[in-house]
């Protein structure tokens, strides 16, 4: 669905690039995510390939055709919700979603079952400028699905939501997949990104470092150990061990012949901890 190859970029007035040489390609029906940290040019991008930067190097083809050749179309069959919400703020929710409904020429979705499906259905009529980040947010959502794109592009999708009203974003997400949707998202969250995408890409200062699926990044990369807590006579002692020989390991079976445990578990590395080993950076 969508190829980059080989992408550059320099904002106007800049002399650094802030994209340098990136190469990816999301397949249809994949939940693809860009996992960085702020600033790591993970907006850029997207801002990219859905045609608001102009000026880029390398190749972007979206659909099938360069980006370079896209007329307006383009935007029947995408579906965009950025971090900050986009929004005439003296409308009311549906009045809002009417408002950019009109714009397609294609068939659209009901604004009701919309605002429905992220739980804003009540607030409808509520003007916008009434509403809190986190509705701006689900309203936002509903303004990228109006079109009931083929491809979506999300900027950290769950930013800002309380944990019910993440928890509901996600499942829409994945209820996209489901109908064979492709999802292109942006997130600084681990957990999001290990829960609903396919395959992630690391991201740091334009560059990318690895892609492939959060359970192999995890598997390939992370360190199997096995954290243990005893009492030792009046103190508590803490040991770790790799899983990996457990049952030839002298030194682990005394641990837990002589002393009293405390704690036993499996220390199974974080995507986060995945990251930081392979970019040497943090997430925030
Ligand atoms: P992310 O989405 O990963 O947080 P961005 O793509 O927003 O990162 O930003 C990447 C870099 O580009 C940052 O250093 C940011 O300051 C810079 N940048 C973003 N927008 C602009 C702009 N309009 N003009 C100049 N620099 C920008």
């Amino acid at each position: 669905m969508i190829n980059v190859k080989d992408l550059e970029f320099t904002y106007p007035g800049n002399n650094e690039k802030t994209i340098k040489g990136l190469s990816f390609s999301i397949a249809r029906g994949e939940v693809f995510g860009f996992l960085g940290p702020s600033g790591a040019g993970k907006s850029t991008t997207q801002k990219i390939i859905i045609g608001i930067l102009k000026n880029y190097k390398g190749q972007v083809s979206v659909f099938d055709n360069e980006l370079s050749g896209m007329g307006p179309d383009y935007y029947e069959r995408v579906g965009v919700a950025f971090e900050f919400p986009n929004l005439y703020t003296k409308f009311t929710a549906m009045e809002n979603l009417d408002y950019f409904k009109a714009m397609y020429k294609g068939e659209t979705a009901e604004p009701e079952s919309l605002l429905e499906l992220v739980g804003l259905m009540k607030d409808a009529r509520t003007r916008v400028s009434d509403y809190s980040k986190g509705m701006k947010m689900r309203l936002n959502l509903c303004r990228a699905l109006l079109n009931n794109p083929d491809i979506l592009f999300l900027d950290e999708p769950t930013s800002g939501l309380d944990p019910v009203n993440a928890k509901k974003v996600r499942e829409i997400i994945l209820s996209k997949k489901e109908e064979g949707k492709t999802v292109f998202m942006t997130t600084h969250n681990m957990y999001v990104a290990d829960e609903i995408c396919d395959r992630v890409a690391f991201i740091v200062d334009g560059k990318l470092s690895l892609i492939d699926s959060p359970r192999e990044l995890k598997l390939k990369n992370g360190k199997k150990v096995v954290k243990i807590e005893y009492r030792f006579q009046d103190e508590i002692r803490t040991s770790e061990f790799e899983v990996d020989g457990l049952g030839e390991n002298t030194q682990f079976q005394e641990i837990v012949k002589n002393n009293c445990i405390e704690t036993i578990h499996s220390q199974e590395a974080t995507l986060e901890d995945v990251f930081i080993r392979t970019t040497g950076r943090k997430l925030l």
